[in-house]
């Protein structure tokens, strides 16, 4: 079966202020679509994202989205360890389902703030690592590309798993 449009549901968990409305805003309001012209970018834009984002574990919003962006701050340690917490249930919350990998792409926010950084790049990346999940730093207050890459490999997470 031949589907034009396919649609996701993507939450964004993480603590408060850590940048969630920031990224969803970078992302939703792009302006260079024309610039990327590859297959796999072109694919982003046939897919249906409905994008909820909160700073709380909610079980129904969790069976609900079909991926997850788990955002920290890089300036806040807290925020760091809430979204170690919340991949553990997140995966506990779908495995009673019988769901097999899920979505899960960890974002380090606010990396234009290096002089305030208190989690360190490697701390992240092993963090994705350990939990087999994707992982970007990004400023949503800087650029565009590197939020449109969350999204993107979030996408093709999603699509794997289908
Ligand atoms: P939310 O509570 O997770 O939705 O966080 P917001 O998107 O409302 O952002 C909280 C604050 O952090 C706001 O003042 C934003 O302007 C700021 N902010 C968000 N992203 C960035 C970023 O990448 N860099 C910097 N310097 N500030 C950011
Ligand atoms: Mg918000």
């Amino acid at each position: 079966k031949l589907m034009l449009t396919m649609e996701a549901n993507v939450l964004l968990l993480g603590a408060d202020s850590v940048g969630k409305s920031a990224l969803t805003v970078r992302f939703l309001t792009r302006r260079f679509i024309g610039e990327y012209g590859d297959i796999g970018k072109l694919l982003l834009f046939v897919f249906l994202l409905y994008l909820v984002s909160q700073d709380h574990f909610d079980e129904k919003r969790i069976q609900w989205a079909d991926g997850f962006i788990l955002v920290y701050s890089i300036c806040d340690r807290a925020s760091f360890n809430g979204v170690q917490q919340h991949i553990e249930s997140i995966k506990a919350t779908k495995d009673n389902f019988g769901t097999e990998k899920v979505p899960i792409v960890i974002v380090g926010n606010k990396r234009d703030l290096h002089h305030r950084r208190v989690v360190s790049s490697e701390e992240g990346r092993l963090l994705a690592l350990s939990t087999d999940c994707d992982f970007y730093e990004v400023s949503a207050a800087e650029t565009y590309h590197g939020v449109l890459l969350v999204f993107h490999g979030l996408v093709e997470r999603i699509k794997d798993s289908k």
